[in-house]
């Protein structure tokens, strides 16, 4: 009993309770695998990129910005990971086919996709959201997430197989309050996961789906900079900390590697044990 409570009271003192220790070795069992991560200039994308990195992968990272995507670029390079990078906003069609385009000339093929991609461009009472805003979410978060996939399929055949992974969050499970339509593009998110597992099985595709908590990027800061917040969104975990974008970045290259060759269709709440349920 004592000694229960010690361990209690050092996970709610104790910032890196639950964290993950980092081995120093990685094993680098995606080498010679070719990896396209959108949205991967920072946070959970730049996190999915390093790790697919460390462990071999060569890795395409891309965003909006040239400037992000130089400063990625560099950054994983300083860190020994084979990489290069382009600009694409995953809303347009054009980008996406430079991403694909760039990925196979320079590249030789893809294997791995992961995609991250999400944008939220309202805050508010879900009835006053405009069909321009619809539009947006669906467009970027959910069809853009089906028409990479759509496009990559016919080079990971050729490769004889590959993985997707689709950032989701736990947001898709329980819709937060103010973020109504993005709540619901991430539930659609675990409806895509299923709905293709069974067909990118025939060209030996798993597809899976990562479902994060509350992770500490500049996306989320609207909910960790609030500090009454913060303490509500930790009332709900069992690991009293905020997620960092490594605690998501090693869950997606593990759904990428050879380990994970019997899981498709499947989606993995990595949220410090929020409660998630639809
Ligand atoms: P972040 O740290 O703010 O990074 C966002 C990245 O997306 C940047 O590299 C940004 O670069 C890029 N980006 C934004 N719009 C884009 C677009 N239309 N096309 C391509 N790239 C774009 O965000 P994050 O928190 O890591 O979020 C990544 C994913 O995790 C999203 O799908 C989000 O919904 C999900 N998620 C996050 C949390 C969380 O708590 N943070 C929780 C659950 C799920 P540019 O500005 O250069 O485009």
């Amino acid at each position: 009993m004592k000694r229960c409570c010690a361990v209690t009271r050092c996970l709610w003192s104790n910032p890196v309770a639950g964290r993950r220790k980092m081995s120093h070795h990685i094993s680098p069992n995606l080498s010679g695998r070719v990896a396209i991560v959108t949205a991967s200039t920072d946070g959970i994308g730049l996190a999915a990129a390093e790790a697919l990195g460390q462990r071999g992968a060569h890795v395409v990272v891309s965003s909006r910005r040239q400037a992000n995507v130089d400063k990625a670029v560099s950054l994983l390079r300083s860190k020994n990971i084979k990489v290069i990078g382009t600009t694409c906003n995953v809303g347009k069609a054009e980008d996406r086919d430079k991403l694909i385009n760039l990925t196979i000339e320079q590249c030789g093929g893809v294997d791995i996709l992961v995609s991250n991609a999400a944008v939220n461009p309202f805050f508010g009472n879900i009835l006053e959201s405009t069909e321009e805003v619809w539009d947006k979410i669906l467009g970027v978060n959910v069809k853009a997430s089906f028409l990479l996939t759509k496009q990559v399929v016919p080079h990971m055949e050729k490769r004889g197989g590959g993985s997707v992974v689709i950032v989701s969050s736990v947001a898709g499970y329980q819709p937060m309050q103010g973020l109504g339509p993005y709540s619901v593009s991430k539930t659609a998110l675990l409806g895509l996961t299923k709905a293709l597992a069974p067909d990118l099985a025939h060209s030996n595709i798993r597809i899976n789906c990562v479902a994060p908590g509350i992770i500490k990027t500049r996306f989320s800061a609207a909910l960790w900079e609030n500090e009454s917040m913060l303490e509500e969104f930790l009332k709900q975990t069992s690991i009293k900390r905020l997620g960092q974008p490594e605690d998501i970045g090693g869950v997606i290259a593990f759904l990428c590697s050879d380990e994970a060759s019997y899981i498709t269709g499947e989606t993995i709440t990595v949220t410090g044990g929020m409660n998630c349920r639809l």
